[in-house]
């Protein structure tokens, strides 16, 4: 029955992760992973996170199914966070929300519910986009076509934003599908400036699109909740648009393997009566086929956090230390590669923002790097900046000068 298949290991992130375990060289660098590590290189607990657990105690607490859409506390303060207080109070009627599977299990959601019920014609992705987004969309919405918008421009190394509105104004169709990144794109760092997003949100009104945010680094990528969620709260003044929100608190709050989410689309005022009734049916329906409901422990531990004053300040002073030792691991090794003088500009590895740098490397130059130096990153060039420490970025600095000089 299976002997066709083809033969089919890890890929990508996945499969470099692998060849770093078996790397025995002490000197290598993992810079592959898109999860937070401290400045000893280790996978790292918050305080607030720590504290949440305590509360919770693990010991007695049942570990019942939840409601098929999930922690009903958890969709009210999720959606508060990601919309703020004002929008929440406003479109209270008009927003439904389901726990997922992280952000994963939300972007799937929606491509699904997307195809089954609404048909756009095409999903257009940023060009690039993190690696999953067209795999998702090729699995789970079959009847959809996968577009890509131009979104970064090679030789300035920054946003490609006349080609991205040049693209989406001559191009898309009516009830087509977008994604955006609300915050920190992955895996360029490059996010428009506030007028740039209000001239992509006028663009999307004016062609009936569908926008859909992927966001993933809310507070991870400025330090700052409110500010990560600028461009989504802009699109909800916009009367008339429609959008959904697929949300992750895995980096957040460190909660990557508990797939912690929530998809949460804002419907339109004309939209029927009452508005978020037979969207939020039809998304409890579509998610119970696939995975019933989404896990409970997660939303615990978030519950915990959200509801303390004194844990909600924690939380935002550890997603301030995990953006701030971020921007000073970019900073160091920027300030390194500039004494080396390492040929070319490296201004973009400080004005990038998030997780991850697109260096600008070749394909070959990051082979090299990683055959070489045992610096691992992904093939794009992409780096993630969690993997540099104190210790090893003056290494890092000095691996990538030798391939660009030797
Ligand atoms: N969206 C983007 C842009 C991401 O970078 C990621 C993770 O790297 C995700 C979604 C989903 O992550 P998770 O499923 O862990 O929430």
């Amino acid at each position: 029955l299976f002997s066709d298949l083809r033969p089919l290991g890890p890929e990508g992130p996945f499969s470099l992760e692998t060849q770093f375990i078996a790397d025995s060289d002490s000197c290598k660098v993992n810079l592959i992973i898109g999860a937070y590590r401290n400045n000893q290189g280790q996978a790292w607990q918050p305080p607030s996170l720590v504290e949440a657990k305590k509360r919770i105690h693990v010991e007695s607490c049942l570990h019942e199914y939840l409601p098929l859409h999930g922690s009903a506390e958890f969709l009210e303060s999720s959606k508060l966070l990601v919309l703020g207080p004002e929008i929440t109070n406003q479109a209270y009627d008009r927003i439904a929300s389901i726990q997922t599977i992280s952000g994963t299990g939300a972007n799937s959601l929606i491509a699904k519910f997307l195809d089954n019920h609404t048909h756009p014609a095409n999903i257009w992705l940023p060009d690039p986009t993190w690696v999953n987004h067209a795999d998702i969309w090729k699995e789970n919405a079959p009847g959809v076509d996968l577009r890509w918008y131009p979104y970064y421009d090679e030789s300035s190394r920054s946003l490609s934003f006349s080609a991205m509105i040049q693209t989406l104004q001559r191009d898309t169709q009516e009830n087509d599908a977008i994604l955006l990144h609300a915050c920190a794109h992955n895996p360029t760092g490059l996010d428009p400036t506030k007028e740039q997003w209000e001239e992509i949100a006028l663009v999307c009104k004016e062609k009936k699109l569908f926008v859909i945010f992927d966001s993933a680094y809310q507070g991870f990528a400025s330090g700052d909740l409110d500010h990560d969620a600028w461009a989504i709260r802009h699109f909800f003044t916009h009367p008339g648009l429609e959008f959904a929100i697929c949300q992750s608190f895995s980096k957040n709050m460190s909660l990557y393997g508990e797939r912690l989410g929530a998809l949460h689309i804002v419907v339109s005022r004309k939209s029927s009566s009452p508005p978020t009734a037979s969207v939020h049916g039809h998304l409890a329906e579509i998610q119970r086929a696939c995975v019933s409901m989404a896990p409970l422990f997660g939303s615990r531990v978030a519950n915990e956090i959200f509801k303390s004053e004194d844990l909600h300040l924690m939380w935002q002073a550890d997603l301030l230390l995990m953006s701030n030792r971020i921007k000073t691991m970019r900073k160091a090794v920027y300030d390194e590669l500039v004494r080396l003088q390492t040929p070319g500009n490296w201004d973009h590895v400080v004005h990038q923002t998030g997780m991850f740098s697109y260096t600008g490397l070749t394909e070959e130059q990051v082979g090299r790097l990683r055959k070489e130096h045992h610096v691992y990153m992904l093939p794009s060039g992409r780096a993630s900046i969690c993997g540099l420490t104190c210790a090893n970025f003056k290494y890092t600095a000095q691996a990538i000068h030798s391939v660009i000089t030797d």
